[in-house]
């Protein structure tokens, strides 16, 4: 049997806090009760709100808390090749288009089909799915617009590609999903619409590093918030038409603040270095998320 593997992927575009070190030390705790090796990544795709100084920190803040990993960590921002391979392999095969509404425009034509007496579905993160026809254009106005000035999103085609997979595809859940979802879960992709891949200036968003760096890294194990649950449905979608394995995955727990709401990285008292100028220990820390020795 080979040695399970295990991952915390943190994004350096704020300070670490309370969130990111219970799912830390989960994530150890459950690799190191299975015996696997454990690896950082580091999710900084957004290179505008990831900054150097923010890594730092958070390779202190994590140091501090008593982190040693088990290889040296993965930087997204030094891997756009494999991900600019692998939109293109999607790109390849019609499942992906340039789509050229902004926030704005999206916004204001949501509102319009609203104000006239419609609603409008949203995904599970909130964001109303895309409401352009870019999908049907042709080869030769696609690539109009990709050698264009204009900004452009490339989108999952989800229709096509729900008419491409195996169903039912589904994952192991070792955690728990917000209604309680655990064990064998179906897949549901339909509920993303067309989902942002990549952009002009960056060859992938989360969705897509994710799910390349998962296999290229070989994580057989992924621990993470349940807040991320859903996006597991666009996860396996991407998995399956690459042709990667599916990790087991395991959704925990979000701390969240006095007012119910998830901790953010702008909230300052619960920022890890913040806690630790106050006096904490990182054995305090592991108290305070629950996870003491
Ligand atoms: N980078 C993501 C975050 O900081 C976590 C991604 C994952 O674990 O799949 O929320």
């Amino acid at each position: 049997m080979t040695r399970p593997v295990y991952r915390f992927a943190p994004s350096p575009n704020g300070l670490l806090h309370l969130g990111h070190a219970f799912s830390a030390l989960l994530n150890l705790r459950r690799a190191r009760a299975a015996g696997a090796t454990m690896l950082l990544r580091i999710e900084d795709i957004d290179t505008a709100r990831c900054t150097p100084e923010n890594e730092r920190m958070m390779l202190e803040d994590l140091e501090w808390l008593g982190f040693e990993w088990d290889a040296a960590p993965r930087r997204q921002s030094e891997h756009f090749d494999d991900y600019r391979a692998a939109i293109d392999e999607l790109a390849s095969e019609d499942l992906v288009y340039p789509s050229t509404m902004s926030r704005a425009d999206i916004r204001r034509t949501v509102e319009r089909a609203v104000d006239d007496g419609g609603s409008w579905p949203c995904d599970p993160d909130g964001a109303p799915l895309y409401p352009g026809d870019e999908r049907e254009l042709d080869y030769h106005a696609r690539r109009a617009i990709l050698a264009g000035a204009s900004d452009y999103a490339l989108r999952l085609d989800n229709a096509a590609t729900r008419a491409r997979l195996e169903t039912p595809l589904n994952w192991f859940e070792e955690g728990a999903g917000p209604n309680g979802e655990t064990g064998w879960v179906d897949t549901d992709l339909a509920q993303w619409g067309d989902v942002v891949l990549a952009r002009k200036d960056t060859p992938a968003s989360y969705h897509l590093a994710v799910v390349i760096d998962d296999a290229i890294e070989g994580i057989s194990h992924v621990v993470r918030g349940r807040d991320l649950f859903h996006s597991t449905s666009v996860h396996r979608a991407l998995q399956q038409l690459f042709g990667l394995p599916a990790p087991v995955y395991f959704h925990h727990d979000l701390i969240l603040d006095e007012t119910g709401r998830k901790l953010s990285k702008s909230v300052g008292s619960t920022a890890l270095r913040h806690l630790r100028v106050a006096g904490a220990t990182p054995a305090d820390i592991r108290r305070m998320v629950a996870l003491e020795e």
